[in-house]
């Protein structure tokens, strides 16, 4: 589903070159959860925006859902982005507009038309049992229910692919596990595969099937995760 092959991106600092990520290769199969670990400035976020070319990679190849993404013009990346859904930390919505406005976003961009986006807008938002705030606004919303609002948003184009930036990191356990709850269902469900970077082994244990170690850009080991133990 997404093929990264020996990719490198550096950022100009004041101290010179930083090299972020450097000559990582990986294969994201279909249908997987895969998660990336390691500690703060390993190199995660970045290789996660390499793989929707948010950043463009310096050397090496970028492929997704079959399609090379990495010297793709602007225009037609942006088309092909709608394969492929983000969420972030810090969830990142539009403060204001209301839920289903900003579920609706995306739509608005694809030029999808408004009586189909509004069943999309509501379908998503059950999806995500948040049916009952699409008026509200993002700051009525408590940390859980704006990720599961940023879930339905990422959900409207209906990607292939999920890329999930710390989704948990700014939630209590509970609410953790209740946000891993529906990333599970959208894998299961819905068939979408997702890559979620976080520094946190307990979110890894729970839902990936596999995760890949980052350390000071280089990509370390990608492993199976065992399931959980029976009873548990
Ligand atoms: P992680 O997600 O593992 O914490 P990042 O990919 O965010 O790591 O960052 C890796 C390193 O690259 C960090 O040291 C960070 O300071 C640096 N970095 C990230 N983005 C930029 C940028 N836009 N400009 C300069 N340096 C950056
Ligand atoms: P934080 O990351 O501090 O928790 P939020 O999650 O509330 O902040 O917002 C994250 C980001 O969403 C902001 O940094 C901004 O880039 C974007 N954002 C918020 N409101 C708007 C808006 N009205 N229009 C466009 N972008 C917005």
């Amino acid at each position: 589903m997404i093929t990264l092959h020996q990719v490198s991106k550096h950022y100009i600092t004041s101290s010179g070159p930083f090299h972020a990520v450097q000559s990582v290769s990986l294969q994201v199969e279909e249908g997987e959860i895969h998660g990336i670990i390691g500690a703060s400035g390993a190199g995660k976020s970045t290789l996660l925006r390499l793989m929707n070319v948010l950043e463009r990679p310096d050397e090496g190849n970028v492929i997704v859902n079959g399609e090379e993404l990495t010297r793709m013009p602007e225009k037609r990346l942006r088309e092909s982005r709608r394969s492929i859904g983000m969420i972030f930390q810090h969830y990142h919505l539009v403060h204001n507009r209301t839920v289903s406005g900003n579920v609706a976003m995306p739509l608005e961009l694809a030029g999808v038309p408004k009586k189909e986006r509004a069943e999309r807008v509501r379908e998503c938002l059950q999806f995500v049992g948040l049916a009952d705030k699409a008026e509200q606004y993002p700051a009525q919303l408590s940390g859980g229910q704006k990720q599961r609002v940023a879930i339905a948003r990422a959900l409207a184009n209906r990607p292939a692919v999920l890329l999930c930036d710390e989704p948990t990191s700014a939630l209590d356990p509970q609410t953790t596990a209740d946000i891993l709850g529906v990333l599970r269902e959208i894998n299961r469900e819905l068939g979408v595969t997702i890559v979620i970077v976080t520094h946190d082994m307990d979110v890894v244990r729970s839902i990936c099937t596999r995760v890949s170690e980052m350390r000071d850009g280089h990509l370390l080991s990608t492993k199976r995760v065992a399931g959980p133990a029976v009873g548990s």
